[in-house]
């Protein structure tokens, strides 16, 4: 199959071609997702083909505005319309109770399904064009890093979807907030966008699901089933090194090896590039910036699989804001193999 390369002056040729039932890559400002028609079963077990997804990960549905969320949950409470009106269009994911007309393959049976409301104007352009709900997960092949760029899309899926639509870099970088107000009191699955300490302002009590912080046991299952592959993960082994910047920096030079890859912030650039200890080094952003190491996570990830580094030292910031959501990503990407610096 030859993937079309489309602009964003080609919206309504993309959502054609979501209506008659094929597989589109679409910016979004979380990460690209691989959209189908979330009505459509066919369409949307193409999605699980093309991703190599297993079958028991659900997909989110995406709507262009929160008005449509009653067409496809019930028993929706007052919590989600409040979260809607503060959080919607962005980057967060409510899990409500589905309504009979969301088919399976979308939900993975479960009698729940995930809704996203994503602001990224061309995305919204599609959904609106298509005038159906767009089933979508992130658009890498299952279990590398997702793609923030249209660039890396077509790495994992050129050739295996119809159409990718390039809206240039993803602002936000991670995948979407996952909360579940299904259960009393809600939790989050998945940090992301919308920070817990945003949600913890809106909601009062909000649990966190453990499979956000830790690896999960054998028979253990979380409630988001995506969390329990092992995720993002580059092909090199990774150690993620959590503390104090400059001891995390230190560390990592007095523990890498001379070919190692290494993922640090801004201002540690230096340490490993210096000529007598010159190592592939990518970096994360700045210290104190971590909205702009969000964005770079998943690219940093992913850069390393063009190189033959044998194994990855990724600083990681603080827990705090949109840091729980990079921690995360940083932390599957690793198998959750941290070291942690008092
Ligand atoms: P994604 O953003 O790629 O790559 O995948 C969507 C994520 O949403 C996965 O981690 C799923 O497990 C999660 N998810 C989707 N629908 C549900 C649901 N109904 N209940 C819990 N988690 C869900
Ligand atoms: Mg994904």
């Amino acid at each position: 199959m030859q993937t079309l390369f489309l602009t964003p002056l080609d919206s309504a040729r993309a959502a054609e071609i979501l209506r008659a039932g094929g597989l589109v890559g679409i910016p979004t400002e979380t990460v690209y997702g691989l959209g189908a028609n979330g009505l459509n079963p066919e369409a949307v077990s193409r999605i699980f083909q093309a991703k190599g997804r297993p079958q028991d990960n659900p997909l989110i549905l995406h709507i262009p505005e929160p008005s449509w969320l009653g067409r496809y949950c019930r028993d929706i409470p007052p919590q989600a319309w409040t979260l809607a009106e503060q959080f919607w269009p962005g980057p967060m994911t409510m899990i409500l109770f589905r309504k009979s007309l969301v088919p399976d393959q979308v939900t993975a049976g479960l009698d729940t399904v995930g809704m996203r409301c994503p602001s990224h104007s061309v995305c919204q352009e599609i959904i609106r064009f298509a005038d159906v709900p767009v089933a979508a997960p992130s658009g890498n092949t299952s279990g590398r890093p997702s793609p923030t760029t249209a660039q890396h899309m077509l790495e994992d899926m050129n050739g295996k979807i119809d159409a990718i639509v390039d809206g240039g870099p993803c602002t936000v970088g991670v995948e979407s907030t996952i909360i579940d107000l299904t259960c009393t009191p809600p939790r989050l699955l998945r940090p992301g966008g919308v920070t817990l300490e945003q949600l913890r302002q809106v909601l009062g009590q909000v649990e966190v699901d453990p499979a956000v912080t830790r690896l999960m046991g054998a028979g253990e299952k979380p409630k988001a089933p995506g969390m329990k592959y092992r995720h993002y993960a580059p092909k090199a082994p990774v150690t993620v090194v959590t503390g104090e910047p400059s001891k995390t920096a230190a560390y990592i030079a007095a523990h890498a090896g001379a070919g190692d890859g290494i993922i640090c912030f801004d201002e540690f650039m230096s340490l490993f590039t210096s000529r007598s200890a010159i190592r592939p080094v990518m970096d994360l952003g700045p210290a104190g910036d971590k909205e702009e190491q969000a964005r770079h996570i998943f690219d940093a990830l992913r850069a390393f699989d063009h190189t033959c580094v044998p194994a990855i030292w990724a600083q990681c910031p603080d827990t705090a804001g949109i840091g729980l959501a990079i921690a995360n990503r940083l932390n599957k990407a690793a198998g959750f193999h941290i070291v942690e610096i008092p």
